[in-house]
């Protein structure tokens, strides 16, 4: 079978499709029922079986593998690496599913964990999956008040946490913030543990906060059973990473993701047991979750957990774990590759690379120099794939394990099997069947195994807010605009909240965006809409140039500013150019690499720039204040 008749029976014979998918896992006791979605658009995956995350992640591949590497722990700001097999990590596991239970937790209590990239957030993390429990990660670039508002709304009964984080040689302390965080919430834990690095000393409150090692030494010798739990129960929350608006907490729940998981591993990832796999995400973002902890394991992988840049000691870093870990299999995003791109390009060429099959980059649009830049310089395949943080694994991709199909560059490939995608016209919810036609990226319901359940607590956002947004239709939006071509393949063309109307125009800020990129002495670049009393809005761009060293004065600046405008012109037409583009040394973005468009656009409106916790550079954005005057 080809994958088009796959894809086709995943949609069509949905239930037969995952039943057989659902054969990767472990359950402890066989599903009733592969799909019920007799309640659109909430849909049941494998109610009636009982598996455990935890299970099929560690305890699994302890027979076969035990005394092989499961978690690959490496630091380079802390100059650890310790290699865990999955015994080892079975046995660490246990220790904190110990502690955990010790301190009250029970099956469907929520466990807040705010951690840096060390290997005790994945145990925290397989601990509440062993013992039912629901973790929400919190990333740990958050400051107080994003923290504070996920505490209020997980309510966890523990929080896990650290000292303190580390970046370039920095040492960010996490307890200040968890401190002020928990005492601007109303909800307060009944305990936090503490995993004491070293690195910053922190005040304890009496009663409430507990030591980690000294717990850990009273259960060296722990045995916790892992808990069956329906297939339906929530394995975490998650709050999506906040581009736009008021974090969602996305619920996830165990069975569907398990499978999900598992399936992509093999179709997708292409993993085997025994092999390395190197994501160079974070726990607390989506990716971290199910292509850093959940994912790999589950496929019997090593899994390499890296603190550090990408660019420190030097730009080799990654390439020489590549070597060192045979890694199979890397993840990465865009952003990170662009931060490469501005290193000597002979770090691609220093180490051998050849146990890796492929690179997989997701996150934000791959534009075209960057995956030439770096398919080039690797010598290796690079798969880009589109998926959100509601979907927990790839929406579009090219399914290497099923069919060896070309990628296009700019695209990231053809509807995965069990996504039912569909271009529909936001206005009148008509789908959009003919090739090269614009619409709004949705997926008709129900989501496949895996994808979100619901907005935690929140049954009736979860509705409102993804599946009611085209008209006439009970419909997922993906809120990304595309196109799909004559043989499938998809192109996003941006956010549907990332349109702007010029003078009646409808332009995405991402074909403007493009087409910038394209002066080869642009960088990087964001265009945002800002209103405007002539013509309802006009596009403003923020570029980086390559080289600035010729932009001394203003009529340089001008001048540079003149030839921009006129690729924007001859590519795209006079009605796409921006009505300025100014240069900036750096872009705003989030902790996770994202353009943090809302911000620049209400900077450029003089409004308020909202919540900017996740924001990694400060300095990017008061550039902008000064250029427009604000
Ligand atoms: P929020 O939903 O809170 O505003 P977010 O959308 O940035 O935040 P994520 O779920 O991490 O949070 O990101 C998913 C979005 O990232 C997609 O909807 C899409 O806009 C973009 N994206 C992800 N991968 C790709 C890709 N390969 N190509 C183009 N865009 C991508
Ligand atoms: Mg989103």
């Amino acid at each position: 079978m080809g994958f088009a008749d796959i894809y086709r029976r995943s949609i069509e014979q949905r239930d037969e499709f995952w039943a057989e998918q659902a054969q990767l896992v472990h359950w402890e006791s066989a599903p009733k029922q592969v799909c019920d979605y007799s309640r659109p658009p909430f849909a049941k995956w494998f109610a009636g079986g009982t598996t455990n995350l935890c299970y099929n992640a560690v305890d699994r591949h302890v027979g076969a593998q035990g005394d092989k590497p499961a978690l690959i722990y490496v630091s380079t700001e802390t100059q650890q690496e310790r290699v865990y097999t999955f015994s080892e990590l079975q046995a660490e596991v246990q220790r904190m599913a110990a502690i955990l239970l010790g301190l009250g937790v029970k099956k469907g209590d929520r466990v807040l964990i705010y951690m840096p990239m060390i290997a005790e957030a994945a145990f925290a993390m397989l601990a509440c999956a062993r013992i039912g429990a629901i973790h929400s990660v919190v990333f740990g670039g958050f400051a107080s008040v994003s923290l504070a508002s996920r505490i209020e709304d997980a309510t966890p009964k523990v929080i896990v946490s650290a000292d303190a984080g580390s970046r370039a040689g920095k040492v960010v302390a996490y307890k200040p913030l968890l401190d002020e965080a928990i005492r601007l919430s109303k909800h307060k834990p009944q305990a936090v543990l503490m995993v004491d690095r070293g690195l910053a000393p922190f005040d304890k409150a009496e009663g409430r906060d507990q030591d980690y090692a000294t717990l850990r030494e009273r259960h060296l010798q722990a045995k916790v059973p892992c808990e069956w739990v329906d297939a339906t129960h929530p394995s975490y929350i998650l709050y999506t990473s906040g581009t736009t608006g008021r974090p969602k907490g996305v619920q996830r729940d165990t069975g569907g993701y398990a499978v999900a998981l598992a399936a992509s591993m093999k179709h997708i990832f292409l993993g085997k047991p025994g092999e390395t796999y190197f994501s160079t995400s974070d726990i607390g973002w989506v990716v971290g979750h199910s292509y850093i902890v959940y994912g790999p394991l589950i496929a019997g992988m090593a899994t390499i957990m890296y603190e550090g840049l990408p660019i420190r000691p030097d730009a080799g870093i990654w390439w020489s774990l590549v070597e060192k870990y045979k890694v199979t299999s890397m993840f990465s995003a865009p952003t990170a590759v662009r931060v490469l791109k501005k290193q000597d390009p002979s770090f691609l060429k220093k180490y051998d690379l050849s146990s890796l099959r492929a690179l997989f980059l997701a996150g934000e649009p791959l534009d075209e120099p960057t995956a030439q830049w770096i398919a080039e310089g690797l010598g290796r395949p690079i798969v880009d794939n589109y998926w959100q943080t509601e979907t927990g694994w790839p929406i579009l991709t090219i399914c290497n394990g099923i069919e060896k199909a070309p990628s296009k560059f700019g695209s990231p490939g053809k509807a995965v099997y069990g996504f039912d995608v569909k271009l529909l016209d936001e206005n009148t919810g008509e789908e959009l069947k003919g090739a090269n036609q614009k619409g709004v990226v949705a997926i008709e319901g129900p989501l496949p195994p895996g994808c979100m359940q619901t907005v935690w607590g929140d049954d009736e956002r979860f509705v409102n807010t993804y599946w009611k947004s085209i008209p006439g239709k009970l419909v997922y939006s993906t809120f990304d605009w595309g196109i799909r071509d004559e043989d499938g393949y998809f192109f996003i063309l941006g956010r549907t909240d990332d349109v702007i109307n010029v003078a009646g125009h409808r332009l995405g800020t991402r074909e403007i965006e493009e087409s910038i990129s394209s002066h080869p002495n642009i960088a990087e670049v964001a265009v945002v809409g800002v209103a405007d009393q002539l013509k309802g809005q006009v596009a403003m761009a923020f570029a980086v140039p390559k080289d600035a060293s010729g932009l001394v004065d203003e009529a340089a600046k001008l001048k540079f500013e003149g030839e921009v405008m006129k690729v924007v012109e001859q590519q795209l037409g006079a009605v796409a150019r921006p009505a300025r583009v100014r240069f900036v040394t750096v872009l705003p973005k989030t902790r996770s690499g994202k353009l943090l468009r809302r911000a620049i656009q209400a900077v450029c409106e003089g409004r308020d720039a909202g919540d900017l916790t996740t924001i990694e550079d400060p300095t990017a954005l008061q550039q902008i204040r000064e250029l427009v005057g604000g």
